[in-house]
């Protein structure tokens, strides 16, 4: 394979930063100034592609974390998500084909920072406090967490950020993290049941 045990690790741990940068994107994008791309079909060969850039960086080859993924087909092998695999059929002008749920790993991973500068160390903490739920209004607060607020309607994506002040105050208010999300409802659309999301 010519890949060493110490290289793929390295692989996985990149990987797995930039997908859950990618999951948390509008954090990211907010307040950390990074813009993700996926590719799900790079050049027809089942390859997927995440690209991390800087949002004020003009040059369009330059990114910041890049990592590709390819599926992965043994049973005990590692994997880090599951997706539809789309290759093409091996000619040219035939449109491609979805085969279906597959695994994918880290084939190869590049970071143009260094592992542990502050900006990568802050990156992973926020990875961190984003990967919490707690069940309870006091436990975000105790956690250190906003509130990103969704509207549930499909043809609206109507969205807010409540600040931890604005969690204080609804805890203040005898709040129960159930009934805030019962009483929210959407300044554009007005319909209720928002989806909450910590941020
Ligand atoms: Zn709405």
């Amino acid at each position: 394979m010519g890949i060493t045990a110490g290289k793929q690790s390295m692989y996985d741990d990149i990987a797995r930063l930039a997908l859950a940068i990618h999951d948390h994107s509008y954090f990211f994008s907010l307040r950390r100034g990074l813009k993700t791309s996926f590719s799900r079909d790079l050049n027809g060969s089942g390859t997927q592609g995440l690209y991390i850039k800087r949002k004020d960086d003009e040059d369009v080859s330059s990114f910041l974390i890049t990592v590709i993924f390819g599926p992965i087909y043994g049973k005990d092998e590692e994997f880090l998500y599951e997706a539809d695999l789309i290759t093409d059929q091996r000619k040219d002008y035939e449109p491609t084909i979805n085969r279906g749920k597959h695994r994918f790993g880290a084939r190869a991973a590049t970071i143009e920072v260094d592992w542990h500068c502050d900006e990568a160390r802050q990156w992973r903490l926020d990875v961190a406090r984003l990967s919490q739920s707690p069940d309870t209004l006091t436990g975000w607060l105790e956690a250190n967490l906003e509130m990103l607020v969704r509207c549930g309607s499909r043809n609206c994506w109507h969205s807010a950020i409540l600040s931890k002040t604005d969690l204080e105050r609804h805890v203040a208010a005898g709040l129960t993290l159930e009934s805030l999300r019962e009483q929210l409802k959407c300044s554009e659309c007005r319909k209720r049941g928002a989806r909450v999301i910590v941020f």
